[in-house]
């Protein structure tokens, strides 16, 4: 069989882009640039924007469309490029070019287990064998020094070429800067606005946290200053949202995911995590009680055709282990140490689709140093 490109649109016409029912080719997705080499076929796709949320079912349903309607012999999958018109942000980040990936950890609502579910992904990634920094930028109750048990702990100054630098502290394979190193709890209330986000730039800026391959911004829950401070100051590669699986929680991870994906803020989600998706007593691990409602967080994400990362039960020992330091991802011999693990592993599948898929000119992340 001998392959031409105008094989390839006429399966291509056969795709419709869910945003408005047309298909691809007459909305002038495909770019011009399909590229035959034997049963080889290359070409790219372009979105009006980096984080469409169509992306990746558009690029699914055109590989299916060119196995189906050209032949299944065609050499099609991981060959289609992303482009978008739009850049995820303007600049390229300079403050933190030894960071591969920023993450932002963020919910809609407060109490549905955002710092517990950061500070146990933060620990997985490290389990991994990957560089992790964590920023604990949660003003309203700075959780991760506890959660780490460094509470007494008091980041020192470094000098690094020439200024000096906050040293991160570390534990369990984890760099930690939280605002809760610098201010006491009860103080916290006068640490909103400015004041805060001037703290918060310096801990990206004025630290020493050298090589990463993540960096995970524990942020404030729903939506605040800090949050549009936090992508003006970084570029970030992408937001994951937690939520608890009632409707009152969901409503408000929605509208979460919404001010990432607006104008203002602009950033991709890569994905949302359940937390207390169910709840497993200890001695039966196998037992699951759907005691806030089954699968809500899943069928927003399916509605939202946005990923869903992972399923976190309620446990015993995942709070626990956050009142005693001691994160449950420690350990993955557990149910909770194995469904953050999960977590860590879906997350780093979905940073690497993003990072592969866009052109490298349109990267939602910068990868520089080394
Ligand atoms: P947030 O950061 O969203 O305010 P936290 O992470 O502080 O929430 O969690 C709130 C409380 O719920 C903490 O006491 C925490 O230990 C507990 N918690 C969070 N997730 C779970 C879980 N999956 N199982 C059991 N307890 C949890």
């Amino acid at each position: 069989m001998t392959l031409y490109p105008q094989l390839i649109i006429d399966a291509l016409k056969t795709v419709r882009y869910p945003g408005t029912g047309k298909d691809i080719v007459s909305m002038g997705m495909v770019e011009d640039n399909i590229r035959i080499d034997g049963m080889n076929v290359t070409f790219s796709l372009i979105f009006d924007k980096p984080n469409d949320p169509f992306i990746r079912s558009v690029v699914k349903a055109a590989e299916t469309a060119v196995l189906t309607y050209v032949s299944p012999e065609v050499n099609i999958r991981n060959n289609i490029t992303v482009k978008a018109k739009q850049l995820a942000r303007p600049e390229p980040d300079k403050l933190l070019p030894q960071v591969k990936n920023i993450i932002a950890v963020s919910s809609g609502k407060g109490g549905v287990g955002k710092s517990t579910v950061a500070a146990n992904l933060a620990v997985a990634l490290a389990r991994l064998g990957y560089k992790v920094g964590l920023l604990d930028a949660d003003i309203f109750g700075p959780s991760q020094p506890k959660m780490f048990d460094l509470e007494e702990a008091r980041p020192y100054m470094v000098e690094v070429e020439g200024r000096d630098l906050i040293e991160p502290v570390e534990n369990y394979g984890v760099k930690l800067l939280s605002i809760g190193f610098f201010i006491n709890k009860e103080d916290a209330v006068l640490w909103r606005g400015a004041m805060a986000s001037n703290a918060l730039k310096q801990l990206i800026g004025d630290a020493n946290w050298g090589d990463l391959d993540y960096f995970l911004i524990d942020l404030p829950p729903g939506t605040s200053d800090i949050h549009l401070t936090m992508v003006q100051t970084l570029a970030i590669t992408g937001a994951v949202v937690v939520s608890t699986p009632q409707e009152v929680a969901l409503a408000d991870a929605r509208k979460g995911i919404n001010m990432f994906l607006g104008e203002k803020v602009n950033v991709p989600v890569l994905g949302l995590i359940e937390n207390m998706a169910w709840f497993t007593p200890a001695e039966l691990p196998q037992n699951r009680y759907y005691l806030f409602g089954k699968d809500g967080c899943k069928h927003l994400a399916e509605q939202l055709n946005i990923p869903l990362l992972g399923q976190i039960p309620i446990v015993q020992s995942i709070c626990e282990g956050g009142d005693a330091g001691k994160p449950v991802a420690l350990d993955t011999d557990t149910v909770s140490g194995q469904a953050f693990r999960d977590l860590a592993t879906n997350l780093i599948e979905q940073v690497a689709y993003r990072n592969e898929h866009l052109a490298p000119t349109q990267r939602v992340h910068v990868t520089k140093g080394k």
